[in-house]
């Protein structure tokens, strides 16, 4: 296993969108395990693919309190979502530091791949359906902060700028 570096926001490989996984084996295996030590040692509850520069469709979640319910989604698809939306402070390992909020649907049905290949659906609410969405925008090469006005937008830029050359 390993620890993958984690682009920073406004890196331009953040924007690049990801290609779907052709076949799930032992080299997307090793990814998601990878992905999810990553996630786990950051720490954080959701991590795409893009954001250690892989551009295939690979996310890594898990929102539970005991850290101990890893939810891995391969080329996943959004089947619907509610027309109800929720407001939630978002954050994202990409853009350490900034939290602000977002309105997304607040339920999404999904579908997507394990790390063994088997197709599912999952029904999400509340913060999964936030983590799914979120990560879901990495792949296409959106991040939250896209969602919120060109200022603020502007703002998290130098602040970023500023704490990479910190670094
Ligand atoms: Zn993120």
């Amino acid at each position: 296993m390993a620890l993958l570096n984690i682009l920073n926001y406004p890196d331009s490989r953040l924007y690049k969108k990801a290609k779907p996984v052709a076949v799930v084996d032992e080299r997307i295996r090793q990814l998601v395990r990878d992905l999810a030590e990553t996630m786990y040692a950051a720490p954080g509850i959701g991590l795409a693919a893009t954001q250690v520069d892989v551009h295939e469709r690979v996310v890594v979640i898990d929102v539970s309190d005991t850290r101990d319910q890893l939810q891995v989604l391969i080329n996943p698809e959004l089947l619907w979502s509610s027309e109800d939306k929720k407001v939630f402070e978002e954050g994202c390992l990409s853009v350490p530091g900034i939290y602000d909020k977002v309105e997304r649907p607040d339920r999404v049905k999904m579908r997507a791949l394990n790390e063994r290949g088997e197709s599912f659906e999952l029904n999400a609410e509340g913060l999964l359906a936030v983590c799914i969405q979120h990560e879901m925008d990495h792949l296409l090469g959106k991040i939250f902060v896209e969602y919120l006005s060109p200022l603020k937008q502007t703002r998290i830029k130098t602040k970023m700028k500023k704490l990479m050359k910190a670094m």
